[in-house]
């Protein structure tokens, strides 16, 4: 098959969603869909869950399932389908931030009784940055929940989305009786048993058909009538402005019971967008071009103690990418030839000669790829767009352990290249600091220090409220070295070696602000 065939029958994308809305159930569905899973509860749930455990085995747990479901693909009528996992939890939510660089477009999953949730405004505002195509499903709609206007208003307003339904409800809870597919143009009747597949579809292309009188009932009928007349003040579908990310498509559905989840995905697989051109430092690259690139958004250690080496994850941009062949990594400027890279498919890893652009293979790696890294078949030029976000938590980290002092380097420096957190070197005195965007990443660190890398580190309270990135219009201006001698206690360096302020609060970043105009500090690493 042709690369450019190739290209065309690929769709990369996530699906984000505060814990509990319903992703992995969806998932799970959509998989069944593809025939790439045979039953339900296939698909293990990558959420922290509270409960009997202590923290850190739960984060083990979660890692384990993470390595399975990290990439999840299958075919569904000739389409090549990559779901890439996002953790829901915000203590992980770099992660998912990360991951969300390497999709093509995303499906929010909403559930019907809580609306939009913080973590979905979160995630939701990465993507809208990031002009990426979005398709929301509102989930659970057998459960009695908020009225569909009140939640396409509430999209509208707290996501800041454009959005047009595509299906509509037809009762809800109780009550729930089916869906009309505006999309379709028919009529979906709920069963409520979970084990019908796929449910039987009515084509009621005109509405004032009686036929849809008999099907749902007058009342219901009417109902429906009246609001889809209502529903009328949203915007036609467009799909340029849904590719452009201006404009979001609404289904209605419930993954649990597998109803209304076809006919998300046969729209997803018209509609969503196939692999996309990438900006680089020096270019925009396309996805049929002949040579390959790629980058690394996700890095995982190995979870067998005998096995050390790390999987780096690497999305295809362009050309193909063909096992035991020589490409650059550019940051280190080596050729390097990979023997066993991996594909996913459905909960799968397998060894494959050739992946196109949208693919993820996994990378057996000992250590030499950090998220971001850029590999070419030799030009210069490096992907952008995988930031690191200013950390929230922070401690000092100290060696517990004196005759384990080069174990505690190598073990911080491998688990900083994964992105678990972020080190900052005090200019003042030297010493290191740990930055993380959630308190577990603390503990999680402990225990994978002393697990993987036989090191003990102890911890030391620090008082910083966030950590920016600063950047002088002029580095050589009187204000920019006032400011250096008057923050000295305050600034580090990150990993990168660009200049970090810590504030103690917003108060101070506030001020510090207003006092130094001509000094920009940066919530996000990426500013250049
Ligand atoms: P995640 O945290 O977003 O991955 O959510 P899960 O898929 O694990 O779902 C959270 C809970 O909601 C589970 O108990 C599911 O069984 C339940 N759930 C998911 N979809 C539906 C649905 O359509 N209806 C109902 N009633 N429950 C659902």
């Amino acid at each position: 098959m042709s690369i450019k065939r190739e290209i065309e029958r690929r769709r990369t994308f996530g699906i984000i969603s505060h814990p509990d809305a319903g992703k992995t159930t969806l998932t799970e569905k959509l998989l069944l869909f593809g025939g790439a899973i045979q039953e339900a509860g296939a698909v293990k749930s990558n959420k922290i869950k509270k409960g009997a455990t202590s923290d850190f085995m739960e984060i083990e747990r979660q890692r384990g399932i993470s390595v399975a479901t990290s990439v999840l693909a299958f075919e569904y009528e000739g389409i090549k389908i990559n779901i890439l996992d996002t953790p829901g939890h915000k203590d992980f939510a770099e992660d998912t931030f990360r991951t969300l660089t390497a999709v093509d477009s995303v499906i929010v999953v909403i559930d019907v009784a809580k609306g939009v949730e913080a973590q979905t405004e979160k995630l939701v505002e990465v993507c809208r940055m990031r002009n990426i195509p979005m398709i929301v499903f509102i989930n659970k709609m057998d459960r009695e929940g908020k009225d569909a206007f009140e939640l396409l208003d509430e999209i509208e307003q707290k996501l800041n989305l454009r959005v047009t339904p595509l299906s509509f409800p037809i009762g809800m809870g109780y009550d729930f009786k089916g869906i009309y597919n505006i999309w379709e143009k028919n009529v979906n009747l709920f069963s409520g048993s979970s084990r019908k597949n796929i449910e039987e579809t009515i084509e009621i292309e005109d509405l004032s058909n009686p036929e849809l009188d008999e099907l749902i009932g007058s009342d219901a009928a009417h109902t429906l009538r009246e609001e889809l007349e209502l529903a009328k003040i949203y915007p036609t579908f467009n799909r340029e402005e849904y590719l452009n990310g201006e404009l979001q498509p609404v289904f209605f559905g419930s993954a649990l019971n597998n109803f209304g989840v076809r006919e998300l995905l046969d729209c997803f697989v018209e509609i969503a967008p196939k692999p996309r051109p990438k900006e680089s430092d020096t270019r925009l690259v396309k996805p049929d071009e002949k040579d390959f690139t790629g980058f690394v958004f996700k890095i995982h250690a190995n979870m067998d103690p005998k096995h050390r080496d790390r999987l780096a994850f690497v999305k295809i941009v362009s050309g193909t990418f063909e096992r035991n062949t020589p490409y650059l990594h550019v940051r280190n400027g080596k050729k390097l030839k990979f023997s066993s890279p991996n594909a996913f498919f459905a909960e799968k890893k397998q060894i494959v000669d050739i992946s196109y652009p949208g693919d993820i293979v996994g990378l057996h790696d000992t250590g030499n790829f950090k998220i971001g890294d850029t590999l070419t078949e030799g030009e210069e030029m490096q992907y952008k767009g995988i930031p690191s976000f200013s950390p929230e938590h922070f401690k000092y980290i100290n060696n517990a352990d004196p005759m384990k002092s080069k174990q505690l380097e190598k073990g911080i420096d491998q688990l900083m290249d994964e992105g678990v957190a972020q080190l900052f070197i005090l200019e003042l005195n030297g010493r290191k600091v740990i930055g993380t965007v959630g308190a577990l990443q603390f503990e999680v660190i402990q225990y994978r220090l002393e697990h993987e890398y036989g090191a003990s580190c102890r911890y030391e309270n620090l008082n910083v409220h966030k950590a920016c990135w600063v950047e002088p219009n002029d580095p050589k201006s009187d204000e920019f070295k006032e400011f250096k001698r008057v923050k000295a206690k305050y600034l580090a360096k990150d990993k990168r070696d660009q200049l970090v302020f810590f504030a103690d609060s917003a108060f101070t970043l506030q001020m510090t602000q207003t006092k130094y105009p001509n000094i920009k500090l940066h919530f996000v690493s990426e500013f250049k």
